[in-house]
């Protein structure tokens, strides 16, 4: 005789346990409602400075036609593209780079958000008194060329101040280059630039 009698339901169709599946609704909603409630203890996210604008000049072009040999075990600030110092990273090219320091990873890393600050009938009236003395030599006083003598007298310094940094980076880096051409030798494979998207 063969198992499944005919005429009776043998396909068991699935029924749903109400009170369970209530019970189990009412503990995830517990648990949502005490992850929130975790979430506000954590206090309030972290409120970024607004967005300025930069007061330095934007290097893209001090190694411009410059010959250098790249190698991929140099440090990255040696490495062919442009090294920001603020994120570690290297860029390829002056268009990605800008698109990077630009960019929204490169300000939270400086500690401002994307939002701009709104400027108030002040500010702007002041700018554009800036601009028009800037524009008209005629107004030009003692005052403005004071002021310039000391932002080139401050760059002028900071650039000695990055020339003396090379110089020691490239002297811990030629201590460093015997080691790092063993491992080269050991492992076979030179480890690779990190890259860094915009
Ligand atoms: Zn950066």
């Amino acid at each position: 005789m063969s198992g499944n009698p005919v005429g009776i339901d043998n396909t068991s169709r699935r029924k749903f346990d109400k009170e369970e599946y209530l019970e189990r609704a009412r503990q995830r909603e517990q648990r949502e409602k005490e992850e929130a409630r975790k979430g506000k203890e954590r206090g309030p996210p972290v409120q970024r400075q607004p967005l300025k604008h930069r007061d330095y000049e934007v290097d893209l072009e001090s190694r411009l036609g410059k010959t250098q040999v790249v190698t991929p075990i140099a440090p990255l600030n040696q490495q062919a593209g442009y090294y920001c110092s603020v994120c570690e990273c290297v860029v390829k090219d002056s268009a990605n780079y800008l698109d990077h320091i630009n960019g929204k990873k490169h300000q939270r890393a400086l500690g401002m958000s994307m939002r701009v600050e709104r400027a108030s009938l002040e500010q702007v009236q002041k700018r554009f008194e800036a601009l028009k003395k800037r524009k008209d030599p005629s107004t030009f006083t003692e005052q403005d060329l004071d002021e310039r003598i000391m932002k080139q007298q401050q760059e002028e310094e900071e650039r000695k101040r990055q020339r003396k940094e090379k110089k020691k980076e490239k002297k811990v880096s030629a201590a460093r280059q015997p080691d790092a051409c063993m491992q080269i030798e050991r492992t076979g494979s030179p480890t690779r630039a990190r890259r860094c998207r915009p």
